[in-house]
């Protein structure tokens, strides 16, 4: 995606790559993409950014540009905020195909955005996403709201471990910049 005018080779391709994407939960509809436009045009991201376009990601996916795509740290941009699965005439679930592509490019790349890493470390740690700090808890009691509800962050690391995520985390590379 970085690049505007990359020529395609014909070795590069990947035939087989569109149904092993299509085989994933949240990517069975991918090939229904008939590359209307809708969810770049209406993808916030894509207002803001020289090169992210989901609709070119679902292109490069049916056309096999499998290690280019997998590459492409633009992945890690969308915000999952869902406009495109809303707005697509195919119902293709974008978001999702994007979900599954980063699952991949972790594995393909050995690289996760620093934050994630952050984010699934808070996770294991407490149970929330955010580490939450002791000012903030004393200032809902203050303001009478509920205590937070229990979280059971072993059973996170259980579920993070069985799933083979601990070791994911523990071995992969991280970069903070997407360019
Ligand atoms: S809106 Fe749906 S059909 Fe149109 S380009 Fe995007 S994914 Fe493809
Ligand atoms: S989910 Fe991602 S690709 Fe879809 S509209 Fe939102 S930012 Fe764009």
């Amino acid at each position: 995606m970085s690049q505007t005018s990359q020529v395609i080779k014909a070795e590069e391709l990947d035939p087989k790559f569109k149904y092993e994407i299509s085989k994933i939960h949240g990517a069975e509809k991918l090939m229904l993409c008939f590359q209307c436009g809708t969810c770049t045009a209406d993808c916030p991201v894509s207002r803001y950014s020289e090169f992210y376009r989901p609709r070119k990601i679902a292109r490069m996916v049916q056309l096999g540009l499998k290690d280019r795509i997998l590459s492409d740290k633009h992945l890690w941009i969308c915000t999952t905020c869902y406009t495109c699965i809303d707005h697509c005439p195919q119902d293709v679930d974008v978001a999702h195909v994007i979900r599954v592509l980063r699952n991949m490019s972790v594995k393909h790349t050995n690289l996760m955005p620093l934050v994630y890493k952050e984010l699934a470390g808070n996770l294991m740690k407490s149970g929330f996403v955010y580490m939450i700090p002791e000012s903030r808890i004393r200032r809902r009691e203050q303001a009478g709201l509920p205590p937070l509800p229990k979280t059971k962050p072993d059973e996170v690391a259980k579920v993070f471990e069985l799933t083979g995520f601990t070791k994911l985390l523990e071995n992969s590379e991280t970069f903070e910049k997407v360019e």
